[in-house]
């Protein structure tokens, strides 16, 4: 039974108002991809130290703190990584979440376990789900994974979740200036009409480690204009305050596609979203160059008030706004990795 709106819990704002509503839970910081803008393979080697079994937050204590995290107004929990699916036992993490009343659970994966992993996680709760998937060329595909995975596996992937009951589904891409900008249409045309949707993620600086370029962003007003030049689209409203994606409808109604614009329309002022490394830190910007111990906490025996006293006191305290302020001055300012804090 759902929570009548007056029983929901009551929310927590940051120091410019904004409410504490996402809780985005990496699962592992290890991935079977080395996609060159998130984990380059010069870095991410094999001499390269991911967390020792140890050091992971166990589902009991990611539960514990979801169910914590629900208690002060968040409402959605996304699984992330790494690659999720690299995870053992997913399922039974979902499960467990999906269990926390009020709280919707959702998973961001490259899908290239999907084709085998769908049904179990869509009989363990899980409703929706976003794919990244940045080209159908399958040579550009494999060039940008970095691990010669096909194309096909994916989209098999896709149709399994499909299959599962596991729809619409978000496919995510992030387009790269002369990388894979010239197959941004093939997309657009494939996924029009299928029920899921599609959103095009301007490539971001995030981490140190890709070597980003602003001259390789592909700016969503240029995506939005190569599509409508084609296909003619229409703006639609956001769903939600807070929702990343501007969302836009072809319009002749087959169906809608997103541009997130993280690097040229920053979206700072409506950012509700927290993060939780693999390791349990706490962290409140994509773009942080540190986060705050909660395993810590989990495993000195402190109780659920005291970690929430922590939750409360970190966020009210939250004045990120990175995207806003990007410039010369925050380039060479330190930042954690994005397949440690979760995309
Ligand atoms: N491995 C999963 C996946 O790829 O979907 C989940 C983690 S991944 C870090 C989450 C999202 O971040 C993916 O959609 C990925 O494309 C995106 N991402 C990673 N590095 C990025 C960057 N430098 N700029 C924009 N998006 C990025
Ligand atoms: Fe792995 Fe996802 Fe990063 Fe690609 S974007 S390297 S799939 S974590
Ligand atoms: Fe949120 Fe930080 Fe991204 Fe701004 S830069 S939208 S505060 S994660």
């Amino acid at each position: 039974m759902t929570s009548a709106a007056s029983d929901q819990p009551p929310a927590l704002a940051d120091r410019f108002g904004r409410l504490l509503r996402d809780l985005r839970i990496s699962v592992t910081d290890r991935c079977n991809f080395r996609c060159r803008y998130c984990m380059p393979r010069e870095v991410f080697g094999p001499s390269f130290e991911f967390l020792r079994r140890d050091e992971i937050l166990s589902f009991e204590e990611i539960t514990r703190l979801a169910r914590i995290f629900a208690s002060v107004g968040v409402r959605k929990v996304r699984l992330t990584g790494g690659e999720p699916t690299l995870r053992a036992e997913l399922p039974t993490l979902i499960r467990m979440l999906s269990a926390i009343e009020g709280l919707e659970v959702t998973l961001t994966t490259n899908g290239s376990l999907l084709a085998h992993q769908a049904q179990a996680l869509a009989d363990a709760g899980l409703r929706r789900i976003t794919v990244s998937l940045d080209s159908l060329d399958d040579t550009v595909f494999r060039a940008m994974n970095d691990m010669d995975f096909p194309v096909r596996l994916v989209l098999e992937g896709i149709d399994s979740a499909v299959r599962a009951g596991i729809a619409p589904i978000k496919v995510n891409a992030v387009i790269r200036r002369g990388v894979n900008e010239h197959t941004l249409l093939d997309l657009a045309r494939h996924f029009r009409g299928s029920g899921h949707i599609l959103r095009f993620i301007e490539y971001m600086d995030v981490g140190t480690t890709n070597g980003w370029r602003m001259d390789e962003v592909v700016p969503g007003s240029e995506v939005v204009a190569r599509i409508s030049a084609e296909m003619p689209l229409v703006p639609l409203e956001a769903n939600y305050r807070g929702e990343v994606a501007q969302r836009w409808a072809y319009a002749d109604g087959s169906g809608e596609v997103g541009v997130i614009t993280s690097v040229t329309q920053p979206f700072c002022g409506d950012c509700t979203r927290a993060r939780l490394t693999a390791s349990g830190e706490l962290v409140t910007c994509l773009f942080a160059s540190h986060g705050l111990d909660l395993k810590a906490s989990l495993r000195d025996g402190s109780s659920d008030a005291d970690l929430e006293r922590v939750i409360r006191g970190v966020w009210s305290e939250r004045d990120d706004r990175y995207s806003e302020l990007r410039s010369e001055a925050t380039r060479d300012l330190p930042r954690l990795e994005m397949s440690r804090l979760g995309g």
